[in-house]
């Protein structure tokens, strides 16, 4: 099957490949089949945002098409930034200026405390019909960098019971256990069982 990735965030794209190489399907960036618009992620929730983008693309190609919606909640911040993380700090911001911003409001408070969860969800848009699937992680912010690997929060996103932050593992251990690869094995499995619905 092709899919069509609804992401302009090549290092998000970049992990999407990796998780679902494995599944034999072609992907295909937006930029390949044609979409440049910027879309507006103005819904209420990761769903909402993930359908608005995965829609979007599809009334373009009418071809199938998966979005990620990823959003870091720090426990502190009340669930900020949430569905902001990727503006927070400013749209055009770097990953360092990011997670300066967050040190800067969680200095106050004790470390121990500084403990927070990634959100992820995938929308899944086949035949006209919009699929969800979710993946969820807790760890803990560092107040320094950690690793050379992922991208975004992960030199900062610890993983108490592994002793690692998500930049320090390969990106195969993190696309274990991360919020992205627990979606994404829902995902794999739903296109197991469409597979499998296919051939009787
Ligand atoms: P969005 O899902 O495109 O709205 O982007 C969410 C933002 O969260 C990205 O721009 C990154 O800064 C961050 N992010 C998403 N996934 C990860 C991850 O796996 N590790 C670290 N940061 C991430």
């Amino acid at each position: 099957m092709k899919i069509v990735i609804a992401t302009n965030n090549m290092d998000k794209l970049a992990e999407l490949r990796s998780l679902l190489e494995p599944t034999g399907c072609v992907l295909i960036s937006m930029a390949e089949v044609g979409f440049t618009d910027e879309i507006a992620e103005k819904g209420a929730s990761y769903h909402e945002n993930a359908y608005i983008k995965a829609k979007a693309v599809f009334d373009f190609c009418r071809c199938p098409v998966l979005a990620d919606d990823t959003g870091l909640s720090v426990d502190l911040l009340d669930g900020a930034p949430g569905l902001y993380t990727a503006r927070f700090a400013g749209v055009k911001t770097s990953y360092a200026d990011k997670i300066e911003a967050l040190w800067s409001l969680l200095k106050p408070y004790p470390k121990q405390q500084w403990t927070a969860s990634f959100h992820c969800v995938l929308c899944f848009i086949y035949n006209d019909k919009a699929y969800y699937f979710t993946g969820q992680i807790e760890g803990i912010i560092l107040d320094q960098k950690r690793g050379r690997n992922g991208f975004g929060y992960d030199p900062v996103f610890y993983l108490p019971d592994i002793g690692l932050t998500t930049a320090e593992m390969l990106p195969e251990e993190k696309n274990k256990i991360s919020h992205r690869g627990i979606a994404m094995t829902k995902f794999r499995d739903f296109l197991q069982d469409l597979e499998e619905e296919a051939d009787r």
